[in-house]
């Protein structure tokens, strides 16, 4: 569903994307770990076309990625997105905010949008705080209603980027219940996160990366108890 060949990506000097190789299947999770700066945000947003590349390739659903225009905005909206920050229309209510796109770029009529919308916030479990504003919900809701809003452009792929590391770690578990229930849901799913339980109980597999490589590509069981290289090792035991 995502594959991504031989990419490489520079900010001026600074080699961030080394030669990154890596396939997600539809249907799967695969979890980005690595320490800050190693890369993962890039990856993320190489994939969304957010960051261009210098060299290689990245398909999502086949289609290699096209440069701007029409294709372009097709394929970010095959593509949703959840940051660390939730970014919601302050001045837009919460299912209003997950109507918006639906209706601006899908051209889905008003009644129609709203009724998927509140479908999705009942997915995600805040169908009762559809008519307040962002600044009335907390953390843990906020960031429920951001993956709502990217659902509903019925995404074929899902980019995580440690969309639970801005939270009060109360609210961190509903937000990972959410997205485990995403994945049951057959979700094809790219997330960056340092939640290891997330990882253990959700991830098809784990890619560590450290300095702009990919340094293993693994099973979470294998990763966790076995990592081969002395980098995830060393990543491990800061943050186990
Ligand atoms: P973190 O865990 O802190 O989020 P990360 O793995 O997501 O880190 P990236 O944000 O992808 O790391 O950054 C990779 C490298 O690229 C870092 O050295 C960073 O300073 C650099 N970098 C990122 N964005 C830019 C930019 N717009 N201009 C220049 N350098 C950048
Ligand atoms: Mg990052």
């Amino acid at each position: 569903m995502i594959k991504a060949a031989g990419v490489n990506k520079f900010f001026g000097d600074l080699h961030v994307l080394k030669d990154i190789n890596i396939e997600v299947p539809r249907g799967q999770v695969v979890v980005v770990l690595g320490p800050s700066g190693s890369g993962k945000s890039t990856l993320c947003r190489a994939i969304n076309r957010l960051e261009p590349i210098n060299s290689g390739e990245i398909a999502v659903d086949g289609e290699p990625l096209p440069a701007e225009g029409k294709a372009l905005a097709a394929l970010r909206a095959d593509v949703g997105m959840v940051f660390q920050s939730f970014n919601l229309f302050a001045h837009k209510s919460i299912v209003e905010n997950v109507m918006l796109a639906p209706q601006k770029v899908r051209k889905v009529s008003s009644a129609d949008a709203r009724k998927t919308a509140m479908q999705l916030l009942d997915r995600v479990g805040i169908a009762n705080q559809a008519d307040k504003y962002p600044a009335q919900l907390s953390g843990g809701q906020q960031q429920r209603a951001a993956i709502a809003r990217a659902l509903a452009m019925k995404p074929k792929v899902m980019l995580f980027d440690e969309p639970t590391s801005a939270l009060d770690p109360e609210m961190v578990q509903e937000v990972l219940d959410t997205m485990i229930n995403l994945a049951k849901e057959g979700m094809t799913m790219l997330v960056v996160t340092h939640e290891m339980g997330f990882a253990r109980r959700a991830a098809h597999r784990v890619v560590f990366m450290s300095d702009g490589e990919i340094v293993e590509d693994t099973q979470p069981d294998e990763f966790f108890t076995n990592p081969r290289s002395e980098r995830a090792k060393d990543f491990l035991g800061k943050i186990l």
